[in-house]
């Protein structure tokens, strides 16, 4: 990753209000935020997209990965980062 990517990946980071999360599982890291406490927007890395074990198993069984928007794990992870107060609801 080049400088120039870092700080345009921090810009977004803080304009979208959006904090890392780990999968729990698979370690995939993507950026989440919540619009509110039934929204979650999820924004993939191509690596965590590598990452996820969920999306790989996915890609391996032919499915588009559109079907597949997010692993549960992953959900999980994101939804115990909003209640431990990790996640800021915009
Ligand atoms: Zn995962």
């Amino acid at each position: 990753m080049t400088r120039a990517d870092v700080v345009a990946e921090r810009r977004a980071y803080l304009e979208g209000g959006l904090a890392d999360v780990a999968c729990w599982r698979c370690g995939a890291c993507v950026r989440a935020g919540k619009r509110s406490p039934q929204q979650t927007s999820v924004q993939w890395t191509v690596r965590a997209g590598r990452d996820c074990a969920t999306l790989a198993a996915a890609d391996a069984a032919g499915r588009p990965r559109a079907l597949v928007p997010t692993c549960p794990d992953l959900r999980d992870s994101i939804d115990r980062a909003a209640r431990e107060g990790r996640l800021e609801v915009a």
